[in-house]
Parts: structure tokens; C-alpha cells; sequence
């Protein structure tokens, strides 16, 4: 391995999806030769072609600038960018696994084992995936199984925090960097890869493994809850007739509290809190921590329940059933600023409603392709005007600035009824009520 005064290092990354790509061009920018590696060969041809397999903000214009440079390349072939790197990013997915709460850790397995046993040269192992406490210990015995005769790897943890929508900033100047398992020399080759970012002023912690893997679950679990929170107070303000958005905002004055993560309405999804409050709910159980598992059974619970909560609205708009109503739906994404559908809120309420026989007509700015590979049979429109046109019903599921920006009267004028669900909270009910809408919200007074 080298010494931090000895040349940058160079990097591989070893999975390409929204953390590793991502990832592989930010270290790009930050000046290092990087290759990406991926299985999966469409990935690898569009990131060649230094297109961005999927939309994220600022991307594209990384990875086009560092293609064209030379110094960010692809690859489906691991034993390349194992001869290649001395610092190893391992940024595979650790989905859900299927009938089960825990994490499927084939992946990361798989990947440590290849990159280890490909290795022609020492080098630094570093595991970004989220993943349960106790992997890496595991991770460890797997890459000294495998490999070379005379090869040195060590592997340590650096758990990613970036944010789907803000991926390239939060990668370029994180909030903090951990640091697990390392011994003197690899934290000195990670201080020379984050260099830029620690010389403006990003803190780094330096913590054993098994910390350095539970801070990305626990602040995944946090956020989880506070959403779930403000969801179950919103729930009271329902019952009592209060508004959840303004108590957020009082709330949120609260330096101790904070104003962010307390928007009441459909709750979180997307690829990370979903399955990992789930993944540590299950770790915690093997583990004996029962408060754990209650705690986060609970969050889940209210975060699904919001799912039922708009279901149950838009049925009651309808007078009792959606069969052959039509229903316009805007937002198909989990959150603003992404094209990603996986655990959608959104798109999950959408399907939902098709099932129970409404016919339902889905408009998002960029999730359209990728809601459409997950749920062919639903209708999509290509604009607002288009998917509300004609509806019994317009349901706002994700909070896209296009959609809080509508105009109520023009689509008003396009609608069969005026009636809106704002599972977000995010549209101005009074202007909406004002051009003749009734508008149903989560946690606030209705707007009739
Ligand atoms: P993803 O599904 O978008 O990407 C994973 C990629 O890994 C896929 O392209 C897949 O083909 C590839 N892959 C799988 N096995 C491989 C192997 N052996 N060799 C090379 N490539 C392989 O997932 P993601 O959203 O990027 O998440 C990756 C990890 O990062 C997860 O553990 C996730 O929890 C964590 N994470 C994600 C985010 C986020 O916002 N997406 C943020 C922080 C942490």
C-alpha cells in the first residue's frame, strides 16, 4: 500500500449505481484516476458513453467532463480494476431480502470476494454499502480467505450519507466522514482521498467497525422516526382539528428540534430507509436489543399506515369505491429530485388504486421511464394537464416544485371534479380552495 506522501492513489468502484456512480465521479473531480465497475453491462455502456444511467442532479456533467478527460472509466471486468486501484470502493446495493426483514448481503459478499481474490497488488478495501452490524468483521475472514499468495488488503468501513437529489454536493462536501477499522496507514491513504473535503473543514470520526456501521443505520433510523413522528401527530391534528404543518413549523423553531424531516403526509421510501430501518430492526432482534425492534416496528408501521391514509381518502372522495374513476396522479418518485421508484410511496398508492379498478394516470418529471418498468399496467401522461384531464380525483404524491408551482384555475379547468388530495402537504390550500377546489390534506383542516 502507499504512504500518503507517495502518488494519489488510484481508485476503483466497485458497484455503479446511484452511491457508486456517484461516487466514482466525484473522486474524479477530486482529481484521482477512477475506474467503475458494474455487472450490469447496460450500466457500464451508458457510463462509457459518459451518459448517467439514471437522473441525478449535476451528475451527467461530471461524468461527461472526467470520461472525456481520461481519468474516469468503466468497466464490467473486475480483475481489470483490481490490477488497476489501490483503493477499493465496495458501493453495491444491500436490498431487502425477499420474505424477510433482513438484509441480502450476496453482494457486497460477492464483491469483496472478487475484487480481494482478483488483486494483483496490496490495497485498501473500503465498504460504503449500508449494511448490518457485524458484516465487515465477516467481509474480513471472507477477503483473507481469498486472497493471492503475498498480497496485503486491509478492509475498513466508510459508510455513505449522501441524498438522493443532492448526491454530487453531499458526496464533493460531506457533512462528516467515518472512518471504521482503520489502523494508522489506511486512515492516512483515506485522509489523502478525501483531502479536498477535509481541508474544508469536513470533520472526520474515527471509530471501530462495528460504530462505523450502526451511525448509518441509526441516522437512517432517526430521520425515519422523526418522520414518523410528526406522521402520528398529524394523525391527532386529524382527530382534533388542528394543523400539523403549522405545529411543525413552532416545533421547528426549537433549535433541540429542528424544522427538517417534519413535513406530515404520505411518509419516506426510496432505496435506503425503508429497508434499512427494517434490516436493523432484524440485526437487533439477532442481537437481543428488543427496545430496537419495538421502536422501529412502530415507525414502520405509521410510515405504511400514511400509504392507507391517502388510499382511504381518495376512496372516500369517490363516495365509497374507485372502480372507473378516474384518478389523476402526480408524482410517481419517493421524493422530489430523483427518478427513483423503488418503495415509492407513490407510486405504491398509485398501484393501489388501479388495483381496486380506478383508472389511474400518472405524471412525474423524471420518474416516468423508471415507474413504467415497474408498474407497466398503469396509465402515464406526459405532462400535469395531461394526467389530470378529465379526473374524478388528483392526487399530489410527490412534492415536485411543478406541482406546488400549478395553477389551480387551469387545472381546475381541465378536471372533471375539483377535488384534490395533498398527501404531501405542499400545495396552498387556501389558493386551491379559493379557485373551487376542495382540498383534502394530511394533518390539516380541510380546505372546502
Ligand atoms: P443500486 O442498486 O443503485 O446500485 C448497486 C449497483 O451494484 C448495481 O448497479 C449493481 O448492478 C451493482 N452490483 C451488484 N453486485 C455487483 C458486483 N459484485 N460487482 C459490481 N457491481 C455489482 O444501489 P444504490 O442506491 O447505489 O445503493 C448501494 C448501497 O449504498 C446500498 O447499500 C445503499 O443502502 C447504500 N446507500 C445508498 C444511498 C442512496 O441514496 N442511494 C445513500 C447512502 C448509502
Amino acid at each position: 500500500m502507499k504512504k500518503s506522501e507517495q502518488p494519489a492513489p488510484r481508485i476503483s468502484v466497485i458497484g455503479t449505481g446511484y452511491l457508486g456512480a456517484t461516487h466514482a465521479a466525484a473522486m474524479a473531480e477530486l482529481g484521482f484516476e477512477v475506474i467503475g465497475v458494474d455487472t450490469d453491462p447496460r450500466k457500464v455502456e451508458e457510463l462509457r458513453e459518459g451518459r448517467a444511467p439514471f437522473f441525478e442532479p449535476g451528475l451527467p456533467e461530471l461524468i461527461t467532463k472526467h470520461v472525456a478527460s481520461g481519468r474516469l472509466r468503466f468497466t464490467t471486468d473486475i480483475a481489470e480494476a483490481a490490477a488497476f486501484a489501490d483503493v477499493h470502493f465496495i458501493c453495491v446495493g444491500t436490498p431487502q431480502q425477499s420474505g424477510s426483514f433482513a438484509a441480502n448481503l450476496s453482494y457486497v459478499e460477492g464483491a469483496a470476494r472478487s475484487v480481494a481474490s482478483n488483486m494483483t497488488h496490496d490495497g485498501l478495501i473500503v465498504g460504503k454499502s449500508t449494511v448490518p452490524v457485524g458484516t465487515a468483521a465477516r467481509l474480513r475472514a471472507i477477503v483473507a480467505e481469498v486472497l493471492p499468495e503475498g498480497i496485503q488488503a486491509e478492509l475498513v468501513w466508510n459508510p455513505e450519507f449522501l441524498r438522493e437529489g443532492k448526491a454530487v454536493d453531499d458526496t464533493l462536501a460531506p457533512d462528516r466522514l467515518v472512518f471504521g477499522g482503520t489502523t494508522d496507514r489506511s486512515e492516512a491513504l483515506l485522509r489523502q482521498v478525501y483531502a479536498t473535503p477535509i481541508a474544508a473543514g469536513t470533520p472526520v470520526l474515527v471509530a471501530d467497525l462495528p460504530t462505523a456501521e450502526l451511525v448509518k443505520v441509526s441516522a437512517n433510523a432517526f430521520l425515519a422516526t422523526k418522520i414518523s413522528f410528526i406522521n402520528a401527530i398529524s394523525e391527532i391534528c386529524d382527530a382534533a382539528g388542528a394543523d400539523v404543518s403549522l405545529l411543525a413549523d413552532a416545533l421547528g423553531h426549537d433549535v433541540r428540534i429542528g424544522r427538517q424531516f417534519l413535513n406530515a403526509g404520505l411518509g419516506f421510501g426510496g432505496g435506503c430507509l425503508p429497508k434499512d430501518i427494517r434490516a436493523l430492526m432484524h440485526r437487533s432482534g439477532e442481537l437481543g436489543a428488543y427496545a430496537a425492534v419495538g421502536l422501529l416496528q412502530q415507525v414502520d408501521e405509521i410510515n405504511m399506515g400514511r400509504r392507507q391514509r391517502v388510499i382511504d381518502l381518495a376512496l372516500e372522495a369517490c363516495g365509497g369505491s374507485v372502480l372507473n374513476r378516474r384518478i389523476g396522479v402526480l408524482g410517481a418518485a419517493f421524493k422530489p429530485h430523483t427518478d427513483d421508484v423503488r418503495d415509492s410511496p407513490a407510486l405504491n398508492v398509485a398501484a393501489a388504486l388501479h388495483l381496486r379498478g380506478a383508472q389511474v394516470v400518472v405524471y412525474d418529471p423524471q420518474a416516468r421511464s423508471t415507474a413504467q418498468r415497474m408498474f407497466p399496467t398503469l396509465g402515464y401522461a406526459d405532462s400535469m394537464g395531461e394526467a389530470v384531464s378529465g379526473a374524478d380525483v388528483t392526487v399530489v404524491l410527490t412534492e415536485w416544485q411543478e406541482f406546488v408551482d400549478a395553477d389551480p384555475v387551469t387545472l381546475g379547468n381541465l378536471v372533471h371534479t375539483r377535488t384534490m388530495i395533498d398527501a404531501r402537504n405542499c400545495l396552498d390550500a387556501v389558493a386551491w380552495s379559493a379557485a373551487g377546489w376542495k382540498v383534502l390534506s394530511m394533518g390539516r383542516v380541510p380546505e372546502v
